[in-house]
């Protein structure tokens, strides 16, 4: 949908647009991403909060950012949750017998040592297990049957997420032992999607773990064949104390009066254990980083102040994120724009934002460079970025690049998170494009205006 324009916004000048003609091109020929994000998979690997991996993976990033040249390359310290997801087994007791591939989600707690086993309640959404009673439900290990839709704009995530972060909460309090849900994933590969997961701290907390598309089958057709179903789980799962963690930031400083104003660009460091990290979310780590290396490289200083902020604990918190906006508090006004990659390794096809109405006009300037990588312009309501909520509440304004996510979500979280899934094309034109966003926003004469501050959302699993 086409926005209306800002006629009082001043248009780019021919210089600022023509060096952004350069960057996108230049981008695409090789951003260099690609080998940002082979060095961390490949040497870092799995980066959870709080493990080995998290602090090789800050090592990896102050050494990276500091070889690059960028400015004021430090890590910034948050206390991370650290969570070890142990072994699982998790087998079909009855009506056959059968091992199922599955997986703990992020948080849960593990069984008794013994295990659980228990008959199979089987329900197909939360709204469903909420009209269920104790009565019904309690003494099961309850399976949520809820299958993913894939799409485009990877709009069947949230649904599925949510299942994933409240189920068990749900079924706590109906007195169930624990719970087993289809993957929050599209893969059709026998592979389970972890993820994070919430304990309402009123409730009991009982394990949670995730089957493969294929074992969710194979489950679904036990329950379904009307003879009674159980299921054995055994899971060593645990928390850990809190370990230390760093937000790891490198910045472009700016020569302009308003130097002191910051664009940032974010993306998250950790990844879950499983795989290596590699498009969730090493594809936005090399990304944000190759974007900010050609507006360095091309000699051109900004007028403001780009900072890369590489975010500590996305997947099983945003520690990271609050820990920024306390340590920022005092200039997150200075914040003139914030950009999250976070959506994976397929092609930008659209352009998002949330500016304020006096900066739409420059957001149809960055778009008209944009549209020759087969970029859309996106509506004005973008909540994009996890890491940037605590600063989209307070009126920092944002850009989306919203990429496709039609494959993202069969190996998300997922031991199949791996190097091979990326192509080094898309990623050079996910990093056009941000270089070009970046770079207009740090020179362009006006800004995306300020929004007003907006309540942040509490999380919460009381009702749908
Ligand atoms: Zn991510």
């Amino acid at each position: 949908m086409i926005m209306p324009t800002n006629a009082n916004a001043r248009d780019l000048s021919d210089e600022l647009r023509a060096e952004s003609v350069v960057l996108r091109e230049k981008a695409l020929v090789d951003s260099g991403a690609f080998e940002i994000v082979a060095s961390l998979t490949m040497e870092v690997g799995p980066r959870s909060a709080g493990s080995a991996g998290d602090a090789a993976a800050v090592l990896w990033a102050k050494e990276m950012l500091s070889s690059i040249g960028f400015a004021n390359v430090r890590g910034e310290a948050v206390t991370v949750p650290h969570w070890d997801r142990g072994t699982l087994d998790v087998r079909l007791t009855t009506p056959f017998s059968r091992l199922l591939v599955a997986t703990s989600l992020g948080g849960s707690t593990g069984t008794p040592e013994g295990g659980i086993e228990a008959p199979v309640l089987r329900v197909e959404s939360l709204s469903e297990l909420r009209q269920m009673t104790s009565e019904e439900v309690s003494g099961h290990v309850v399976f949520i049957d809820h299958v993913m839709a894939r799409l485009k704009s990877g709009g069947g995530y949230s649904a599925a997420a949510r299942i994933r972060v409240c189920g068990h909460v749900v079924a706590a309090e109906r007195g169930a032992l624990a719970t087993v849900i289809r993957s929050a994933g599209t893969s059709t590969h026998r592979f389970a999607h972890t993820g994070s997961m919430l304990y309402d701290l009123t409730e009991a907390r009982i394990p949670a773990v995730a089957l493969s598309n294929a074992d969710a089958d194979i489950l679904a057709h036990a329950v379904q064949s009307g003879e009674p179903t159980s299921i054995r789980l055994r899971s060593s799962a645990r928390y850990l104390p809190d370990a230390q963690s760093s937000n790891v930031i490198g910045e472009i400083p700016g020569q302009g009066a308003n130097a002191d104003e910051i664009v940032l660009l974010g993306a998250h460091l950790d990844s879950w254990d499983l795989g290596m990290g590699a498009i969730d979310d090493g594809a936005g780590v090399a990304a944000v980083i190759a974007a900010a290396k050609l507006i360095l490289n091309s000699g051109n200083r900004p007028s403001r102040t780009i900072r890369v902020v590489l975010f500590a604990n996305e997947e099983f918190g945003l520690s990271g994120a609050k820990a920024y906006a306390l340590e920022h508090s005092g200039e997150l006004n200075q914040h003139v724009m914030g950009l999250e990659a976070d959506s994976g390794a397929g092609p930008v096809w659209l352009l998002a934002s949330r500016v304020a109405e006096s900066g739409l006009n420059l957001v149809d300037q960055i778009h008209a460079l944009l549209a020759p990588l087969n970029i859309e312009r996106g509506d004005n309501s973008s909540t994009n970025g996890a890491d940037l909520g605590p600063l989209r509440v307070a009126g920092m304004p944002i850009l989306e690049m919203r990429q496709d996510n039609t494959e993202y979500f069969d190996y998300h979280h997922t031991i199949d998170d791996t190097l091979d899934k990326i192509d080094p094309k898309n990623l050079d034109q996910l990093t056009a494009a941000i270089a070009v966003a970046a770079n207009v926003a740090a020179n362009a004469d006006g800004d995306f205006g300020r929004l007003a501050p907006v309540q942040a959302p509490t999380a919460t699993c009381v009702a749908d």
